[in-house]
This record gives structure tokens, sequence and C-alpha cells, in this order.
């Protein structure tokens, strides 16, 4: 069992695309027989693609004139004089359409225009990945259809307006439970409809093989940036670093970074909702049990039937009920650990590091701050780099009470 333990991680840190599809028991291709052909021609040819010099140098090249990469590594002494610690902000905020979520979107466009297909198409919750969908599409010269929910349209007025701005088509979405999982649903009906002339652009580290690696490749340039950046920057390695999880994409980018340096404890903060006993939350990692979702084996919100559980974040993009494979894995190897923030928690840190730094961060990021400064307490004067997702421009109606939270 060690034996198998350690070189399971062995091959996590090494972070080849797994040949089976899997992260240990989790992960792999749970989809109709349409798809498989499809998925194993995006396998080869984003394995290929990802190790080819030419589209590494434009994918590097875009990062930096479409994206803003490098993106800044911030010191946070007025959090760090409040924690007790000395606090470094990886600045995703600072990225085109202000979040982490376009460091995916870009890539796998890139990839989509080198595949030849004719149009893309993509889900959204909350509308932050359609927004960087939609933006990475114009960018690359392809048409773009959003699947979105009803009920986060609503929700997210400015989001919706935003993509078709940027040119998208967006279908909303009226069957299920008119939010991400039914627009996932339906965005994988498309595609399914024709799998060889439209390329799912899929917004996290989940769903069926390739997209968990996939999309954790393209996200890894946060980790790998804050890694040069605390060494050049902050003196050393970070003794943690700390990240928000919904369906985990940021976190493992960060994580990516630190994997192999067995010092730098790494740490996610899933959302714990209102936190009272029975309440919805969508702390996956924490509370979940393996089940299967959007083709991938992994843990679930589902009650004794397999049925999936309402979820609930005071953070639109946390609130998923599963999470990215990868991230079981490094759970159950002891590499990683996870923990959960309540909803006042996180509105209590986006409050905090607004006054004191003079950064709005994203409700999503707020619960990573809030779990940074928990972790802090026990650990003074400690070195933390904390993943800041997101800018909470998005946030401001659900702040002011202008839309209901759900
Ligand atoms: C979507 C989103 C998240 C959650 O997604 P992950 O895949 O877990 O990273 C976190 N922060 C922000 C700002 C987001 O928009």
């Amino acid at each position: 069992m060690t034996m198998t333990k350690n070189s399971l991680l062995a091959e996590l840190i090494e972070g080849a695309p797994p040949s089976d599809g899997r992260f240990g028991p989790y992960g792999g291709r749970f989809v109709p027989e349409t798809l498989m052909a499809v998925l194993q021609r995006l396998e080869r040819k984003s394995i290929e693609l990802l190790a080819d010099s030419g589209f590494k140098a434009e994918l590097k090249a875009e990062q930096r004139d479409f994206i803003g990469r490098p993106t800044a590594l911030s010191p946070a002494p007025g959090l760090g004089e409040r924690w007790g610690a000395e606090v470094y902000l990886k600045r995703e905020d600072l990225c085109h359409t202000g979040a982490h979520k376009i460091n995916n979107a870009l890539g796998q466009a890139l990839i989509a225009k080198r595949l030849g297909v004719s149009r893309i198409v993509a889900e959204t919750g909350a509308g932050q990945h359609g927004v960087a969908t939609a933006a990475a599409a114009a960018r690359v010269g392809l048409p773009c259809t959003v699947y979105m929910g009803v009920i986060d349209a609503r929700r997210q007025k400015p989001n919706l307006e935003r993509m078709k701005l940027l040119g998208a088509k967006v279908i909303l979405v009226e069957t299920g439970d008119q939010t991400l999982r039914s627009a996932i649903d339906e965005a994988m009906r498309d595609w399914v409809s024709d799998p060889d002339g439209t390329y799912y652009l899929l917004g996290s580290v989940v769903g069926p093989h390739p997209y968990p690696w996939m999309v954790r490749e393209f996200q890894s340039v946060i980790g790998h940036e804050a890694r040069n950046q605390m060494i050049a920057r902050g003196g050393g390695l970070p003794d943690v670093a700390v990240a928000c999880v919904g369906g985990g994409s940021n976190a493992i980018g960060l994580f990516r970074g630190f994997v192999g340096d067995p010092e730098v404890e790494l740490l996610g903060i899933e959302a714990g909702g209102r936190g009272g006993d029975g309440d919805p939350h969508s702390a996956t990692l924490g509370k979940g049990s393996p089940g299967v979702l959007h083709g991938a084996m992994t843990p679930l919100l589902q009650d004794a039937h397999g049925q999936i559980e309402d979820t609930h974040s005071i953070a639109p993009g946390l609130d998923y009920p599963g999470v990215g494979p990868e991230h079981a894995l490094l759970r159950d190897l002891g590499r990683a650990r996870y923990e959960s923030v309540t909803d006042d928690d996180a509105l209590d840190a986006l409050h905090e590091c607004s006054s004191a730094e003079g950064i709005l961060p994203a409700l999503e990021s707020s619960h990573a701050l809030a779990g940074a400064k928990r972790w802090a307490a026990s650990h003074p004067g400690a070195r933390i780099v904390v993943g800041l997702s997101g800018r909470g421009d998005k946030d401001i109606q659900l702040l002011t009470g202008e839309v209901p939270h759900d």
C-alpha cells in the first residue's frame, strides 16, 4: 500500500498525462460511445501540442499579449500585520477578463483552432467561464455558443451582456436545475450532435479525460510563475499555498508549482455555505462520496440513492457538486489538505482584503483568504501565498443585495 502511494505520488509530481485517464481511482471517461473517438483524438492532439515548441511559443506569446501575463505577486503587508504572517497574493484578478479562467479558455481555443473545428461550445454558471470563452473564441476567430441556466442568467445579468458583446450566442437553459449542472448537460448534448465540427471548451479540471489533465496544464502557469516569484521576490519558498476549490482549476494551477516541494503545504478551501447543520454547501472533498458526474468518477455531493444534492455557496463559482479528480487523489495521498469556510467568513475576508490592501477580491477568492487567515492563526510568522483567483467587481450586485444570493 505504501509502495503504491509513493509511486502514485511520484507519478502525480512528474505530471505526465495519465495513460489510462485516471488519477488513482478517480477520473476516467464515462461518456456515450459517440464521444469516445472524439475524446481520444483530443487526447492525442492535446498531448502532441502541449509538447510542441511551436504551440508552446504561440501560447506563451498569447498569455503575454492577450491575458497580460505574468501576473503580479503582491506582498500584502496589511493582511500580514493583521494575521501575524508574511502574506503574498498571486494576482489572477489582474488577468484579462478578471480571473484565472482565461488561462484555460485561451489555451483550449488555440487547440480548437489547430483541430480545425468550425465552432466552440461552452457552459457557464456565474458567467465567468462564458465570458472568458467568448473572449478567447473571438481572439482566435471562431464562433462561440454558450449555454447558461436561466436562473444564473437572471442573477448574473452583466456577464450575460458581456458575452453577447464579445460576440457569443448565449442559449438560456430552462431544463433541470436551470443552473450550471443543466448548462453542462445541454452543452454536452450540443457537442454530441456534431462532435467533429464542434469543440467543447470545458471550464474547470472536471469532465472526462483529457480535460482534467489538459485544463490543469493550462492553469499550471499560475503555480510556476508564483514559485519563481516567491524565490525572486519573497526570498524563498512559502510554507503554505492556499487556494479556493470549486471545480478545482485555480487551486490545481497554484499547487502544480509546489507539488514537488514537500516542505510546502498545499491547502484547498471549499465553500462551507451558511455553515449550519444540514444546510446546503459545496464542500465536495470534505463531505462527498465517489460517483460519476459529467463523464468522470469523482467525489460528489449525493444522497444515498446517488441523486445529486442541492449545493450552495455565496460564491457562484464554487457552487458545484463535483470536484476535479486530481484533488481527490492529492487528498487521499495526504499531499494536499482541504478545509471549508462559511459564507460569512468569506465576506469578512473580502472586506478585510479590500480595506487592508486596496484589492477587492472575488467572493470565491475570499474563501482562500479566510482559509489562509485561519491557518495563519496557528502558524505565527509563516510565509503564505494565496491564490487570488479573480476580482470582486462581478460580485458587487450580490454584495449590495441588488440580486438575491440564491
Ligand atoms: C470559477 C471561479 C472559481 C472556481 O473555479 P475553479 O475551477 O475551482 O478554480 C474560483 N475563483 C473565481 C474568481 C472564479 O471565477
